[in-house]
């Protein structure tokens, strides 16, 4: 058994598939855990990340599952926690990027951490404590009609106070560029000043590696997946790792695959449409018909597929269709259908043949991953910053599986997966 040095908890499928890929980009081995593993510390990885469900979870549950993945981390002999959120901060008043921290916080007996989502690859920067999506602020994004967690301010302390008791602080770009030393005085600053919660802004990776350099020991860091690539080069650096620590796997996986995709994000109604424009066979999921009628149909729509040609089933809709939906069948209600059916079409997609699966929206994957049931993911090669394909058991019988969450990769992201599987 190798023992974990650093553990992550993230709020959601694709969130903590993400971080784990860039993780990866070092070689090293990493695992990902489908919620709080109940099975004994075995086949444990330096890097250990445990994908929750939490995200629109009520708070409470949130904290308790959270605190429970923090526990089983501990025991793997993790010293380092990172608490991994969505690079568009996705959260309500309520929370849970905030309680969830502080409940941490009070566990690790740490009285201060950072709030960093900027993810520079994928155009999520922050400048003067506001997050900005490509040129846009989060605010004037496609993320302020997100169906669960709209994205109405693009301040991340004015988004983060309301969710903790404690003061919030920013750290500004000016401070961050000029380097290790100047992060470590603002940081030592805030703490003289009661300021637990520290904002940090980033433009650019130069920016992330500096933060990451100044925070590397402190024992929770928050933030998108990006603020950690850095750690496990600075962890080698350190000892902290092994220069023996274990690499990654690769494995051959039969071509029959099926794409599912539950997420309404802009980036994603491109790729749908880019990979229907490739005359794929393909199914759309309309949730009134649904409701109506259950999920025959599309079930034996896939019955009467060929696998080999990779066909797509969506729900992908445009912000319009999405309103009239839930106005009609309720927010909650219309969100469970879609991703209750398409768990059910990768379970009969799988018993069909299928052995590659791949899956668009965080929520939706957590669903699939759950029918799947699936328990542990390692970490294979990177599609498109932040998503990498994994392999798994599923039903005894090894697949690969990738997770997308709603606005990454580009347009071709759908053939870019299965040409990525292909290559030595
Ligand atoms: P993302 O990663 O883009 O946020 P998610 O899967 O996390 O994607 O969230 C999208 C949510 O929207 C899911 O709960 C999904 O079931 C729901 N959804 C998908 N299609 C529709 C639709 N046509 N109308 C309403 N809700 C939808």
């Amino acid at each position: 058994m190798t023992g974990t040095i650093f553990g992550c908890i993230a709020d959601d499928f694709t969130g903590a598939t993400d971080i784990a890929g860039l993780l990866a980009r070092s070689g090293v081995q990493v695992s990902l855990r489908i919620g709080v593993p109940d099975s004994p510390l075995t086949r444990t990885s330096p890097f250990e990340v445990i994908a929750l469900k939490s995200r629109t979870a009520p708070v409470a549950d949130a904290i308790a599952e959270t605190r429970a993945a923090l526990a089983w981390l501990q025991g793997a002999g993790a010293t380092r926690f990172f608490w991994k959120y969505c690079s568009t901060f996705d959260s309500t008043a309520e929370g849970n990027i905030g309680p969830v921290a502080e409940a941490l916080m009070r566990d690790l007996g740490t009285d201060q951490t950072v709030y960093c989502p900027a993810f520079p690859e994928n155009g999520r920067s922050i400048f003067m404590g506001n997050l900005f999506v490509g040129r846009q602020p989060l605010a004037e994004s496609p993320m302020k009609d997100h169906p669960l967690t709209p994205m109405r301010d693009s301040n991340l302390m004015r988004l983060l106070q309301p969710q903790v008791t404690r003061p919030v602080g920013l750290t500004d770009r000016l401070t961050v560029a000029r380097g290790v030393d100047a992060v470590q005085a603002s940081l030592a600053y805030h703490r003289a000043d009661g300021v637990a919660h520290v904002v940090m802004d980033a433009v650019a990776d130069s920016d992330l590696e500096t933060i990451a350099a100044a925070c590397r020991d402190m024992p929770l860091m928050t933030g998108g997946s990006a603020l950690a690539m850095p750690l496990p080069a600075l962890y080698l650096a350190d000892g902290l790792l092994s220069k023996d620590a274990p690499r990654q796997a690769t494995h051959e996986i039969d071509r029959t695959t099926i794409v599912l995709s539950g997420s309404c994000s802009a980036m994603t109604n491109a790729q749908v449409a880019a990979y229907i424009a490739q005359g794929v066979p393909s199914y759309q999921l309309d949730p009134l018909t649904l409701t109506q009628s259950g999920p025959q149909a599309v079930l034996d729509w896939l019955a009467t597929q060929d696998l080999t040609d990779a066909p797509l089933i969506y729900a992908t809709a445009d912000p319009a269709s999405v309103k009239a939906a839930q106005a009609k069948l309720g927010v909650a209600q219309v969100g469970a259908l879609i991703e209750r059916t398409l768990a059910a079409c990768a379970v009969a997609a799988r018993d069909a043949g299928a052995r590659r699966i791949i899956v668009a929206g965080g929520e939706t994957s957590g669903a699939v991953t759950k029918a799947l049931g699936v328990s542990q993911l390692d970490i294979a090669s990177e599609i498109a910053p932040g998503v990498p394909w994994t392999y798994c058991l599923s039903a005894g019988t090894r697949i690969a599986l990738t997770l997308k969450s709603g606005n990454f990769g580009t347009e071709t992201f759908f053939s870019d997966a299965q040409a990525k599987l292909d290559q030595p």
